[in-house]
């Protein structure tokens, strides 16, 4: 493939050669496919896998990411019950309601969507998630696992990050991988997975310094830094996978001109609704990655996918009869 020239700003490139799509809905899709499969296998046990979640307050992007978590479980068959303490909940209240979650075998899964109000001490509550059934990965004893490559369940977005690679086969082993990014759900996770399928991983953050040059070297670069189009094309190494990780709402019309110059229908898009979602990777990489994850339908749709599958999984390790050690 010829790599992308930028002259003045703009892509010059001859012959026109995108990246793959790492297609994140496709692969939510074939998890999916595969997740009911296990959970007819379960429910021949007498076993329904079942996820609880816990909304406080009424923050409506809270609202909307719980309602598709739940909407997942039911696409699936999964059993789902949602608790919505109020805005004013103490620590007390919630602890409370982890050890009544905890004791309930039915649930497998504990979800407590963040963040939670300021007067709740979300450390502790999450904390006092049983680890068997802390499927978002969370729990100090589930880090403490992935530290250690042990099986235990692992963060949602790292993992689907994961998935990705794994099913798009993007070698990992001997790979230079960068992760942009060290936060506890995300990056340092994310680090731990790469380094475990024998990539060397560069962990970057805002110290870092020359963050182009160390991109330039990675054969797979994760970013996950909350920066929009923050990543230039011209960092890539021709032919590398990408995977954006990234979630910016854009709401400014020159910003939102000079990352989507080159993609005259999200332009429109945007001119239409006023805002559009961007990655932490300039959208131009397209015509440098060898494979890119899209924003949005990249990592946006494992997030939830691997909540499902870190659900299923809690009920076959606590529940299912079939003693199955591995991850
Ligand atoms: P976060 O906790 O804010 O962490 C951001 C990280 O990026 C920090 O480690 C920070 O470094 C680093 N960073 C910031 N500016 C930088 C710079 N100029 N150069 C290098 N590193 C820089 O964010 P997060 O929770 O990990 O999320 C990251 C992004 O992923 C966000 O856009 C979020 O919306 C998105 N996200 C998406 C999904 C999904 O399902 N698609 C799920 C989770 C998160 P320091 O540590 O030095 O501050």
């Amino acid at each position: 493939m010829e790599p992308a020239k930028f002259e003045g700003g703009r892509l010059c490139y001859s012959p026109f050669m995108p990246a793959q799509i790492l297609d994140g809905t496709k692969i939510r899709s074939e998890i999916f496919g595969e997740l009911k499969q296990e959970i007819a296998k379960l429910s021949g046990q007498g076993i329904r896998p079942g996820l609880a979640a816990v909304l406080v307050g009424e923050n409506p992007a809270s609202q909307l990411y719980v309602k598709s978590k739940i909407a997942a479980c039911e696409e699936l068959g999964m059993a789902s019950w949602l608790h919505t303490p109020a805005a004013s909940a103490t620590t007390e209240y919630m602890l409370q309601l982890m050890r009544d979650l905890n004791a309930d075998n039915n649930v497998d899964g504990i979800l407590v969507q963040l963040p939670l109000p300021a007067q709740v001490d979300s450390k502790r509550v999450l904390e006092a998630v049983d680890p068997a059934k802390d499927v978002d990965g969370f729990h100090p004893m589930n880090l403490g696992k992935l530290v250690s490559n042990r099986p235990g369940l692992v963060a949602c977005t790292p993992a689907g990050c994961m998935e990705i690679l794994r099913r798009y086969k993007i070698p990992i082993e001997g790979a230079n991988a960068a992760v942009l990014g060290r936060s506890d759900i995300v990056g340092k996770p994310m680090a731990l997975l790469l380094m475990h399928a024998n990539a060397t991983v560069t962990i970057c953050h805002s110290k870092t310094r020359d963050l182009p040059g160390v991109v330039r070297s990675a054969d797979i670069v994760v970013a996950a830094m909350g920066k929009a189009g923050f990543v230039q094309p011209d960092w890539i190494k021709p032919g590398a996978a990408v995977i954006d990780v990234g979630t910016n709402k854009v709401t400014d019309p020159v910003e939102a001109e000079k990352l989507l110059r080159n993609f005259p229908q999200r332009l429109e898009r945007f001119r239409a609704k006023g805002n559009a979602l961007v990655g932490d990777v300039h959208p131009d990489a397209l015509f440098a990655a060898g494979a890119i994850s899209p924003v949005p339908g990249g990592v946006g749709p494992m997030t939830i996918t691997m909540l499902m599958s870190n659900t299923v999984k809690a009920a076959r390790l606590r529940r299912g009869k079939t003693s199955v050690v591995a991850g």
